[in-house]
């Protein structure tokens, strides 16, 4: 293959553009096919709406494309988090140790609008909406896409299939038997709900992302720019305590009223919202390989879907994004070389933050209620203080810094191991010291 030949990106979603962003930047030509129309132009769907918490991997990448400030323009920041419980007040619980750092509520649609308009903005970038991919042959990179004149043929020297959870990019190698995925989902939905503005201003602290822990649901609330809060209630989709249990107005207004009491005046609209919005599923998907031949390979949640509990999904897209390009700088843009070490590199931090998403699920809904958790925290905050640099809570290495999410894990464990050891230590100091003065005491 020769160097700068058309490169086609499926799916103008916020891996898909920002992809096109750097190729565009490397020189090459890029053909990036969206199945839905212009978002630009239109409605977003309704339920659909979904705030995202951006942070520092996500940052790093649209700062090198100097988009980082134009972006966070429509972000608000959220130094941590505020609790909710069913009775009694709220809690605030700061996310970093100094008190200052942010994650960043932004819209999905503002954030793929921005990213849709610094990729067409390039020279070299064509964007053809209403181009659904349905057909993909990776020997030779023809693809086959529908679209409202019918279908229609391209062809492209390397494909990169950017298109979400469900990519069709992934279910074409699936069948042409070169690569197998899993899908694991979970038995969680979640469904949007609103709060409004009263009176024109925020109802809650918009400096904080709302939590409301109740063991087996969990609801959560980021702040909007038009002063409004979107709500996300994650719940079982079926059973006696679910999604499917709320059939009438009455019994939406009594479960919301016993386990949200303090929501209830702030949502107007909550019955309707409840009735109206879709619930959406939540899962994890795993396949492999991501490349196939050096030409054809996945990115963002194409690769590697994860469920929403650690605010990385978008995040995780944007580093597999800087992870190619830096690839592709070191392979003198020899894609075949290029693809198969972006996929070395990339697989097992997907993997890592994979599990502690799903990990974050379970202290979200449950444990940052518990006082245990709060002391747990307080105490990893001091240590932080006292061994700056040399202790970081994971939190703080997900969220604000780049560190590679299998590091972090490595990380982690390596430092729960050294606190349980001195820890042990004191312990048996403090009980060495007592059994000397129980003696000192039996003989005097
Ligand atoms: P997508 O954003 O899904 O984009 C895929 C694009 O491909 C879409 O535009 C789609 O229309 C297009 N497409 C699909 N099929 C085809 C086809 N056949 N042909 C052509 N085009 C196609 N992430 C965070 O970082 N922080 C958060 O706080 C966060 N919160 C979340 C909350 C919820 C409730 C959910 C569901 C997700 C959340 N995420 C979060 C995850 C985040 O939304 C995704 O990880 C991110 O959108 C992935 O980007 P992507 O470009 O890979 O896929």
């Amino acid at each position: 293959m020769t160097e700068r030949d058309e490169v086609a990106v499926v799916g103008a979603g916020l891996a898909g553009c920002l992809l096109a962003c750097f190729l565009a930047r490397r020189g090459y030509p890029v053909a990036l096919y969206e199945r839905r129309p212009d978002p630009r132009t239109g409605r977003v769907e309704r339920g659909r709406s979904i705030n995202l918490a951006l942070s520092e991997r996500g940052l790093d990448a649209l700062r090198r494309i100097g988009l980082a400030d134009r972006v966070l323009a429509d972000a608000l920041p959220m130094r941590g988090r505020m609790i909710h419980p069913v009775s009694g007040g709220q809690e605030f619980q700061s996310y970093s140790v100094s008190g200052d750092r942010a994650i960043n509520s932004i819209s999905r649609g503002a954030l793929n609008n921005a990213l849709l308009d610094a990729a067409a903005a390039l020279p070299g970038v064509r964007i053809a909406f209403d181009h659904r991919l349905v057909g993909l042959d990776p020997t030779s990179g023809d693809l086959t896409f529908e679209t409202p004149q019918g279908k229609v043929t391209a062809a492209a020297s390397v494909v990169l299939g950017a298109d979400g959870a469900g990519s069709a990019v992934r279910g074409q190698l699936l069948g042409y038997g070169v690569l197998t995925e899993s899908l694991d989902f979970l038995d969680y939905g979640y469904k949007e709900l609103t709060i409004p503005p009263i009176g024109g201003e925020f109802a809650l602290d918009p400096g904080a992302l709302h939590i409301w822990p109740r063991g087996t649901s969990m609801m959560i609330a980021l702040p909007n720019p038009d002063r409004s809060f979107t709500c996300t209630l994650f719940w079982p989709t079926h059973g006696t305590a679910s999604f499917a249990s709320l059939g009438s107005p009455a019994a939406i207004e009594r479960h919301f009223a016993e386990h949200y009491p303090d929501l209830v005046p702030l949502a107007p609209n909550l019955v309707d919202d409840y009735q109206h919005n879709p619930v959406g599923v939540l899962g994890t998907v795993r396949c492999t390989p991501w490349q196939v031949d050096g030409r054809v390979a996945l990115v963002g949640d194409a690769a590697h879907a994860i469920v929403p509990f650690y605010g990385q999904g978008a995040n995780c897209a944007f580093e597999d994004v800087v992870e190619l390009d830096r690839c592709l700088d070191e392979c003198g843009d020899e894609w075949s070389a290029a693809l198969p070490r972006y996929q070395r590199r990339r697989q097992d931090n997907a993997e890592a933050i994979a599990r502690m998403a799903l990990a974050n699920f379970v202290e979200m809904r449950d444990k940052v209620a518990s006082p245990v958790f709060r002391t747990g925290k307080r105490i990893e905050h001091t240590l932080e203080r006292a061994l700056p640099g040399r202790y970081v809570s994971r939190y703080e290495l997900v969220s604000f810094s780049t560190t590679p999410y299998a590091e972090v894990r490595r990380r982690v464990r390596r430092q729960h191991q050294a606190v349980g050891v001195a820890a042990a230590g004191v312990v048996a100091l403090l009980a060495g010291a007592a059994g000397a003065l129980i003696r000192r005491g039996r003989r005097g």
